[in-house]
């Protein structure tokens, strides 16, 4: 599949990737050496644009800076063992970017800009896609109002943005969460399901307090009661339950996670019962001390599968059982990445091959 659109490209003269240590890759640190840049001007997206990555220069009276119309994506290249570049469901990103847009009165991308120049961008750095075990690119493609204006209204001219970070294997160890019961993430008519800037800035403070109390990331609740479990930091939740998975659904208050969806699909592939449904946080201590609670997770596309080892809530410590090596954390994380590396058969069309 290859989508032809006109993009000027303008190589970089030296490329810089071996001052890159591809052993010791710190996530977000490291950039390839173009990015794609697309101007949104009278009423129209200009011709697409691949441009040395660099800096930008602009006004301080940009509008992005002061109301916050700023959106994102987050996504993964693979190269395959044959060397092919395999991108994991970006059709997905693409919607979803719109989806953001549409909610913070950013004009949507066509589908051939957003496509079309991505492919040509990691075939451009195709050599910086990582092919080490559990490595890959990490895509980030944004669209922010450049306007120079400090009066309230939507922006008339956008860039769109993709930049892409050689990323390494996310060794994390399971997380310690707390249930948050006073700061909120999303409430009902606000922009929760959308990927904005501001739900990002918004979390920092009281993910701090947390970390503060020993906890690596909060257990989002619902705003109007705290009753029921949301996210995780900035990944969907999931839980194992007598044997079921069990997430929230979603609405306007969660993301809708790819990875999440991905999840759900593989479960339900393999014929295990799955429940989109509201969990509260009563049902989930109990569920910890009978021993029902057999699993908790979160998914997200930079650590794709995230063990959680212990959940916090009013002071006490709920402890999660050590997880099995058949663990469905465990299958489920194989089984995708077997499918994005093009190890195991595609069956959903999930793979694009640029
Ligand atoms: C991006 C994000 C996720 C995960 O979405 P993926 O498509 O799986 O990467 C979940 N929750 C929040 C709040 C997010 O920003």
């Amino acid at each position: 599949m290859t989508e032809t659109i006109n993009i000027e490209i303008h190589p970089i003269e030296k490329s810089r990737i071996d001052a890159v240590d591809f052993d010791n890759l710190v996530f977000g640190r490291s950039f390839a050496d173009h990015m794609l840049v697309v101007d949104y001007k009278d009423g129209a997206w200009q011709t697409p644009q691949i441009v040395p990555y660099g800096n930008l220069s602009y006004s301080p009276a940009m509008m992005s800076l002061h109301y916050g119309q700023a959106i994102f994506e987050g996504m993964k290249a693979y190269k395959s063992e044959s060397g092919d570049i395999l991108v994991f469901r970006p059709l997905e990103n693409w919607a979803r970017l719109n989806k953001s847009a549409v909610r913070m009165c950013i004009p949507e991308i066509p589908e051939e800009i957003f496509m079309g120049g991505l492919s040509e961008l990691l075939r451009l750095d195709a050599n910086w896609i990582p092919d080490k075990p559990g490595c890959s690119m990490y895509i980030r493609p944004f669209i922010f109002s450049t306007d120079e204006y400090v009066g309230v209204s939507p922006s008339k001219t956008y860039k769109f943005i993709i930049f892409n970070c050689p990323v390494g294997a996310y060794y994390s160890k399971p997380l310690k969460v707390r249930v948050e019961t006073q700061y909120i993430r999303a409430a009902h008519g606000g922009v929760g399901f959308s990927k904005n800037a501001g739900n990002y800035g918004g979390s920092l403070y009281p993910t701090k307090l947390a970390n503060d109390a020993g906890y690596d990331q909060i257990i989002w609740t619902d705003a109007a009661e705290h009753k029921y479990v949301e996210e995780a930091g900035t990944m969907n939740l999931m839980f194992v339950i007598n044997g079921a998975l069990v997430t929230a659904p979603t609405g306007d208050t969660i993301l809708d996670g790819i990875t999440r969806k991905s999840v759900l699909q593989v479960a339900h592939d393999w014929g295990m019962k799955v429940e989109e449904r509201k969990l509260s946080i009563e049902e989930l201590v109990n569920g910890i001390k009978d021993g029902s609670v057999q699993e908790a997770f979160g998914a997200g596309t930079a650590a794709v599968i995230a063990p959680i080892s212990t959940i916090g809530f009013e002071g006490n410590d709920y402890v999660l059982p050590e997880r099995p090596e058949d663990a469905f954390s465990r299958r489920v994380y194989e089984e995708i990445n077997n499918i994005k590396i093009g190890k195991k058969e595609d069956t959903h069309g999930w793979v694009y091959k640029v």
